[in-house]
């Protein structure tokens, strides 16, 4: 390369701004790289919001099937030359993730990338180690380099494996219709016995009525499931019902009983059962915040991960329109579009 060639080969080296979408865990290590002591302004890079003024993407962590979209359509709006580096074990193999239904296992059948750097998670000094081997790579390369390129057939590949999974999804529809299972939304009580119970697994579901909730799980709670697991909800609009599930266990046994009620969506209220299960305390506040259900009783139910200024209503509802609420909560109704 010729002075000025170099010189501009240079430049770009040192100016890397790096478009901030951090898409899983593997971000959690990057914050110290951009902080005391790694201080990676140093080499010129800098994270911003946008875009159209980025040069580099980093790809941190898993891709969803929705991330990944997010990722290609940034990565068509960012200028050339524009790179991609990758870390973490899940942009190359799938890592922890390697048989969900949910996310693309490498990030480099979708695009180009220069540089990779494994760990679950990378550490901050595996991140800078990275950019620096980047940072030279860069260097080197020469100016009308456009750099990462999406690959052709990237968005073809995302049409094929969503008709494969809308194909999947009806075959499953169709099984079930051949078989004796019945999605069946009429509540019958069947506590304590076991409405399916799976052996290997150790697992019983069992139902009671909404009003029993607590009769049941005291008398669980009193023969030795003493954890509980979680609180799941299903909202189902068309039923006009939502589903919940209090799934306990037997700690040094592992037995676990999900027991399953309904609360009506328009009067979503049940017993708290937070003085039988402590822990309950905080996964009722969690399902009142993004489910709207009333747990009578609980002493303090009250906005706890969403905003203060969330005004919207339970955001997990199915039938709730997210993007319109957090436009007209946050942007004053004003949809940015083009
Ligand atoms: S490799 Fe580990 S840290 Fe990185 S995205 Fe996967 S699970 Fe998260």
């Amino acid at each position: 390369m010729g002075l000025l060639e170099d010189f501009v080969a240079w430049a770009r080296s040192k100016s890397m701004w790096l478009v901030h979408y951090c898409a899983a865990c593997g971000a959690i290590e990057f914050p110290p790289v951009v902080t005391s002591v790694l201080d990676w302004e140093r080499y010129g890079y800098m994270p911003v919001p946008t875009p159209r003024q980025s040069d580099l993407y980093a790809g941190m962590g898993y891709l969803t099937k929705k991330s990944l979209k997010v990722v290609l359509r940034l990565l068509e709006q960012m200028p050339n030359p524009k790179w991609v580096v990758a870390g973490c074990n899940c942009t190359a193999t799938g890592g922890l993730y390697w048989d969900s239904y949910a996310t693309y296992k490498r990030l480099d059948e979708f695009m180009q990338v220069e540089g990779w750097v494994p760990g679950c998670m990378p550490t901050s000094d595996d991140w800078f180690a990275l950019l620096t081997y980047f940072y030279n790579k860069v260097k080197e390369r020469p100016v009308n380099d456009k750099g990462s390129r999406k690959l052709s057939d990237a968005w073809e590949k995302i049409r094929k494996w969503e008709e494969m999974e809308r194909e999947w999804a009806e075959e499953y529809w169709e099984s079930l219709k051949k078989t004796e299972i019945k999605v069946n939304y009429q509540f019958e009580e069947k506590f304590p016995e076991c409405v399916e119970r799976n052996e290997s697994l150790k697992l019983c579901l069992t139902t009671v009525e909404a009003g029993r909730i607590r009769e049941a799980l005291k008398k669980l709670y009193d023969e030795g499931y003493t954890l509980i697991n979680n609180i799941n909800t299903v909202d189902l609009p068309k039923n006009g019902v939502i589903e919940v599930y209090y799934i306990v266990e037997k700690p040094l046994e592992g037995d676990q009983v999900w027991v399953k009620t309904y609360v009506p969506r328009k009067e979503a209220e049940i017993d708290s059962i937070h003085d039988i299960y402590s822990l309950a305390y905080y996964i009722e506040l969690e399902t009142h915040e993004k489910m709207g259900i009333k747990f009578r009783g609980h002493p303090n139910l009250r906005k706890w991960i969403l905003e203060g200024n969330w005004e919207g209503p339970p955001p997990l509802r199915k039938d709730v329109d997210i993007p319109k609420w957090v436009i007209k909560v946050h942007y004053g109704g004003y949809a940015y579009g083009r």
